[in-house]
């Protein structure tokens, strides 16, 4: 029971500490809202209030790695009021911006990272879940030429993962 109360205590205490932070927190030195508007502008596309809406919650977060499914659930649960179908579409014109990278990971879904920069993922197919790899994590250094006319634009390598079947069990 006294655990139980620490913990509340805890939880209230961690939910007043926030404002004191925020004041120092590195986003509030400029104002994000009007970063991102600047990097829609450069990137070519009119800060509308939907792309301002979308970049925020996927920019807002670092680097990751997310489905139009997964925007738009966190779109729902942030009271965006926008479609499935304009997700797909802002997602694609950030990609196209060179805001996002768009990864071939899995023939059904679509996934796209907010780091456009080239690096290796992993890729956890069960669950779906992808995570850059840490930057010493593969060298690879024995390309084929490129067909005649062309040349390699960029290498990116997933490594496909799944549990060992003794974590498996446990979960
Ligand atoms: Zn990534």
């Amino acid at each position: 029971m006294s655990n139980l109360m620490s913990l509340q205590a805890a939880l209230n205490a961690r939910a007043t500490v926030p404002a004191g932070e925020a004041a120092n927190a590195p986003g509030r030195r400029g104002c994000p809202l009007s970063d991102l508007r600047d990097r829609l502008r450069r990137a070519g596309l009119r800060p509308t209030r939907q792309r301002l809406s979308l970049g925020w919650l996927l920019f807002g977060r670092g680097d990751r790695h997310l489905t139009a499914e997964m925007l738009y659930d966190e779109a729902m649960r942030a009271k965006v009021p926008v479609s499935l179908a304009t997700v797909y579409n802002t997602l694609h014109q950030f990609t196209e911006a060179g805001l996002l990278r768009q990864l071939a990971l899995d023939g059904s879904k679509a996934y796209f990272d907010t780091n456009p920069s080239e690096h290796h993922h992993f890729f956890l197919e069960e669950e779906g879940q992808v995570l850059d790899m840490p930057d010493c994590g593969i060298t690879v250094d024995s390309l084929p030429d490129a067909p005649e006319g062309m040349e390699i634009a960029g290498v990116e390598v997933i490594v496909r993962l799944r549990r060992r079947a003794a974590s498996r069990n446990k979960a």
